[in-house]
């Protein structure tokens, strides 16, 4: 009887987990490698003085997403965590007395409209109806795509798909034909700002993330986001996937176009197909040799990286009352922030932020009567980030965080533990210190992100939120499932022969 196909997939973040789990569940014998002492990749969490912090993803949207990946499995969610409907979904803070709450419930939410802007209830009926059909094209169509070719989006449908899904247009452009009142704007432009580019740069298709989030709502694993790796790791565990922590790949060897061994700093793997969930561009230039790279160093240095972040993760020894779970201070210009990201890259001068307090929520997370907060400041990637500058910043958010809440909060720190670009790079080998990967802009959506396959070795292919569909956690999740489904058509589980002869090896990118 012939082995089953091994495959080693590289790093345990969502998209590695989900690779792995549903390779293993096709019958191929999975090892994954993970550099970490804990699986989830940007989404650990660390625990200190009681409290228990997520490290990264905060917002959980795309209920169905989840779903989906479970009931892949014959699972459901609530096989492995209990999650809990947020209301208000979140609060918007324009000045120290200017906050608004989203309501979960839509006819609220309609209301809150109409007060803030005569008509732009009726309106949003209409801006929620297009944004429905881009969810239903959108999330489960075109991200459910290996986008190895154009051609996979010729078909008369998909084409007449892609014109009704506006992706011409920008998501600024579209947002103003509906709304004029400068908050409301704020408030429906916010969940593009998840996407990594300016409203002005982003198809006006990711209104679907409206959809997202005013019509599916915003949810909370209790235990926090971890719960959903945890949950991911029993279940791959429960596949058969032999996961291997503190493993730090260090070479892909190739021999006659194949991977054919994955040396680690503890020991070497034998692979007959290698997934790379790690950073796409670590993968490229440290892991494989240079003639086996699917692209010039020139192509990376045009990426567009959605932005890094400057985090905190605080523990209050008392209840800081006026916060939400999660909570966007949209009170200064957000056009000069983007700029300062995007266009001439250097640390903002008068940041937005937000700040989760998941202990609003879940008591799990911190000591009793105390408040656990997380604060986000979007930043451009690549910058310095010295530990003056890192305190210059955290001044300046909580001054403003102090005077919104009538809480000295700086004198009831138990706890204070910055993160930025280095620890990005030291921690995820984070290419230019990136926090969710590139930018979707029109130029980097589908078949124009980096390819889920290589070029010139037949059996590595990759996955994660520099690939497609995109970063985010529900992105990552397809994106794992993606690839698996293109290992399958490729390799069958057990064999040791590619199913199709190889790809013709054209000119690098
Ligand atoms: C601060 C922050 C906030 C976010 N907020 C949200 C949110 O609220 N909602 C949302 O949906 N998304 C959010 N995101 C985005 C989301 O977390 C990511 O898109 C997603 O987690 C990426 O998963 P991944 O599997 O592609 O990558 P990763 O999680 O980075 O996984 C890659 C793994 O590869 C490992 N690795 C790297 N190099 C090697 C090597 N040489 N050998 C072995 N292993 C290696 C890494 O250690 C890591 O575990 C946030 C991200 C950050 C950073």
């Amino acid at each position: 009887m012939s082995q089953p196909t091994r495959v080693i997939v590289i790093g345990s973040g969502f998209a590695g987990l989900s690779a792995a789990t549903s390779l293993a569940d096709k019958g191929f014998a999975v090892t994954l490698l993970e550099k970490n002492g804990m699986p989830g990749g940007r989404a650990r969490i660390f625990r200190a003085e009681g409290f228990t912090f997520d490290m990264g993803p905060s917002w959980y949207w795309m209920p169905d997403v989840f779903e989906t990946y479970f009931a892949r499995f014959g699972k459901k969610p609530a096989d492995y965590y209990n999650l809990v409907r947020l209301d208000p979904s979140y609060s918007v803070i324009f000045g120290p007395d200017d906050a608004v709450d989203l309501p979960a419930d839509f006819a609220q939410l309609k209301q809150l409209f109409e007060r803030m802007e005569p008509g732009s209830g009726v309106r949003l009926n209409e801006f929620l109806r297009q944004a429905a059909y881009k969810y239903e094209v959108g999330i489960h169509k075109f991200v459910w795509k290996p986008s190895r070719s154009i051609t996979e989006f010729m078909s008369p449908k998909l084409l007449y798909d892609v014109l009704r899904l506006d992706v011409f247009q920008s998501f600024a452009g579209h947002a103003r034909k509906f709304f004029s009142n400068p908050k409301l704007l704020q408030l429906v432009e916010f969940p593009i700002l998840f996407l990594g580019a300016t409203p002005q740069n982003t198809p006006a298709m990711y209104s679907l993330m409206n959809y997202a989030e005013m019509m599916m709502g915003t949810w909370y694993p209790m235990g926090g986001m971890h719960e959903i790796v945890k949950g991911m790791v029993r279940l791959a565990e429960e596949k058969g996937v032999q996961i291997r922590l503190n493993h730090m790949v260090k070479h892909i060897e190739v021999t006659d176009r194949s991977a054919r061994r994955v040396i680690t700093d503890k020991g070497t793997f034998d692979a007959d197909v290698v997934v790379a969930g790690a950073d796409y561009n670590h993968v490229e230039i440290n892991l494989v040799a240079p003639e086996f790279r699917n692209y010039s160093d020139t192509y990376w240095k045009k990426r567009v990286m959605a932005p890094s972040s400057l985090l905190f993760y605080l523990g209050v020894n008392k209840r800081v009352p006026r916060l939400r779970h999660h909570n966007l201070f949209f009170d200064e210009d957000f056009t000069l922030h983007a700029q300062e990201i995007y266009e001439t890259p250097r640390w903002p001068s008068r940041p937005l932020f937000y700040v989760s307090a998941p202990s609003v929520t879940d008591p799990s997370v911190a000591p009793p009567d105390c408040e656990n907060l997380f604060i986000l400041i979007p930043v451009a990637p690549d910058l310095n980030d010295p530990e003056e500058t890192r305190e210059h910043y955290f001044n300046l958010v909580m001054e403003r965080l102090e005077t919104y809440t009538g809480i000295p909060i700086r004198n009831h720190l138990i706890y204070k533990r910055s993160y930025a670009h280095q620890d990005f790079k030291t921690d995820y080998n984070a290419f230019r210190g990136n926090a969710y990967g590139l930018a979707n802009t029109l130029f980097q959506t589908a078949f124009l992100k980096p390819g889920l396959k290589n070029k010139r070795v037949n059996n590595l292919f990759y996955t994660g939120q520099l690939t497609v569909p995109g970063p985010g956690v529900p992105p990552s999740l397809i994106s794992g499932l993606v690839v698996a489904e293109e290992v399958a058509k490729d390799f069958a589980s057990n064999h040791l022969k590619p199913n199709k002869p190889l790809a013709s090896v054209t000119s690098q990118a």
